[in-house]
């Protein structure tokens, strides 16, 4: 990748205004971490590699970022599928954010959000779900009720609501999350039993036909809960059901939200 040209690319479009903020990524402590780039001499300080994982578009909704914008933004396909995503949930509009978009081994130098949906459509249509969590899915789905139930227990058990799952997630950004309501309390804020397992699933729910499988959450969680099983199966349920392709068209309705009145009503008894 010509990490070279992203650099020359991000101080040129902090040098000359079109964007009041670059999001990258940097090196600290050999590790990729995010990096707000707001002068044009800081731009070589900007790194990218496979490590670099954290969705920076979870950054947009923050109120210190938007009142720098236009931002730049470095985004993988995954990421530009939020910020497709996120246009058409009409929380950005097409001039706030420019891409500085990296793909496989490859830097497509600077793209509006129109041209980032249309490399998406045109070189990142099929991104599949890793192999290894729909192996995982496959095999919790040849278990019976009781013994999916144990291992989705286990694994909430964990949790311990740290909520570093929704600050990683761009899709995440309503002003009050269910979690934080108590009148009525929805959702017990213990960290234990039920609030775990209500906090987890609807949370996943809340994300079915919006979740573009970018893996920032999983990746965030302390106690390495396996997110990204939920996420991925409620993605292939949307897929399969009502053809879903989040993050690649800025005018397509989210499924969850959008009523048809041909729609199947089989499953009403
Ligand atoms: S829920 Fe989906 S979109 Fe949100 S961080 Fe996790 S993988 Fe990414
Ligand atoms: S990041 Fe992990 S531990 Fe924290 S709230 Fe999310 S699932 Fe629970």
């Amino acid at each position: 990748m010509d990490l070279a040209k992203l650099r020359q690319d991000a101080a040129a479009l902090l040098a000359d205004g079109r964007a009041g903020l670059v999001i990258g990524f940097r090196e600290r402590a050999g590790a990729c971490v995010p990096a707000f780039v707001t002068d044009a001499d800081q731009a070589d300080a900007l790194v990218y590699d496979d490590t670099c994982i954290a969705n920076l578009a979870a950054y947009l909704r923050k109120p210190e970022i938007r009142q720098r914008r236009p931002v730049a933004l470095v985004a993988r396909p995954h990421v530009m599928r939020s910020l497709i995503l996120l246009k058409a949930e009409h929380q950005l509009q097409g001039d706030d954010v420019l891409v500085l978009a990296v793909g496989d081994d490859t830097y497509h130098g600077v793209l509006t959000l129109a041209e980032a949906e249309r490399l998406l459509n045109e070189t990142y249509a099929d991104l599949a779900t890793d192999a290894q969590v729909l192996a995982e899915i496959e095999r919790l789905e040849q278990m019976s009720p009781e013994e999916r139930a144990r291992f989705w227990s286990e694994q909430f058990a964990k949790c311990t609501r740290c909520y570093a799952c929704r600050a990683a997630c761009p899709m995440c950004y309503c002003e009050r999350c269910i979690v934080e309501k108590n009148v009525p309390q929805w959702i017990s804020t213990a960290a234990a039993g039920h609030g775990n397992y209500a906090w987890n699933v609807i949370r996943a729910f809340h994300l079915a036909g919006r979740c573009i499988e970018c893996g920032a959450c999983e990746a965030a969680c302390p106690q390495g809960i396996p997110l990204m099983l939920l996420n991925a199966l409620l993605a292939r349920e949307a897929r399969d059901q009502f053809d879903a392709r989040p993050g690649y068209d800025a005018e397509a309705e989210p499924v969850v939200g959008s009523w048809n009145k041909d729609d199947d009503e089989g499953f009403i008894r």
